[in-house]
């Protein structure tokens, strides 16, 4: 049962009518896990959090670097050197008091990635390199967790959702096949600006407050962002039925 407090803090959510007191709830009970607290974790964190979910495991191994604060917008001069999922528990836990936090400080490998996955209801990606999403989609698919991929360079955005509890569902290496992935290309090579994280970062926390009341999430589309000419494209993406991850 939510609060007298919880009704009237998310009243405005909860007054449309795919989320309702029970998708409140729901949000309430839910664990997210949001890998990567750079320029789309930030963002992902703080509307998921302020949206009330209840639980929010944060996996990242950096420290603070100058150059990050343009983006990261949780992190302050203050903060520099100091390891990001630590400053982001310290921030959010101060502005959303019920959100209970549980900081993973370091990149996940093989086993983290299956011990934490197979306990949330949703992964959020939110690296910027390609071994962490290969690694990321392979252990949602095999657990059968909806995992929401983010990805932004320059004024370009993309989000992509897999949810393997559809049986037609593409993943990410249905999309970018190993065999022909490009050459690592990051904010670091390509630059960014802060509000396209923003942008991809939130449509990530809408497309997971989706998935976890219960609204119905298009799989097997890709969102391509251009923040130069302002405009979205939706492509439609087939299964490979020859995907090494996620074929029968
Ligand atoms: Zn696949």
């Amino acid at each position: 049962m939510l609060t007298h407090h919880e009704k009237l803090k998310y009243s405005r959510q909860i007054m449309l009518s795919p989320i309702g007191e029970e998708g409140q709830l729901a949000l309430h009970n839910a664990k997210v896990l949001i890998v990567g607290l750079g320029g789309l974790g930030n963002p992902a964190a703080q509307y998921l959090a302020a949206s009330g979910v209840g639980t929010l495991y944060l996996a990242d191994g950096d420290t603070i670097d100058l150059s990050n604060l343009p983006r990261q917008i949780l992190f302050s001069e203050n903060d520099i050197e100091q390891k990001k999922v630590d400053i982001a528990e310290q921030k959010l836990k101060a502005q959303y008091p019920h959100v209970e936090i549980e900081v993973i400080d370091e990149m996940l490998d093989d086993e983290l990635a299956s011990y934490y996955i197979s306990q949330v209801d949703v992964v959020l990606d939110c690296t910027d390199n390609i071994a962490s999403r290969y690694l990321l989609n392979k252990h949602c698919v095999a657990e059968k967790i909806p995992l929401v991929v983010g990805a932004a360079t320059g004024f370009d955005g993309q989000c992509l959702i897999v949810n393997s509890l559809h049986e037609n569902s593409a993943c990410y290496q249905c999309l970018f096949p190993a065999s022909e992935k490009a050459p690592e290309q990051n904010c670091q090579t390509l630059g960014i600006l802060g509000p396209v994280l923003s942008i991809i970062g939130g449509m990530q926390a809408l497309q997971a407050i989706k998935q976890i009341v219960g609204v119905n999430v298009n799989t097997n589309q890709l969102l391509m962002f251009d923040g130069l000419s302002t405009q979205w494209q939706s492509f439609t993406l087939p299964k490979n039925n020859d995907c090494p991850v996620c074929a029968q």
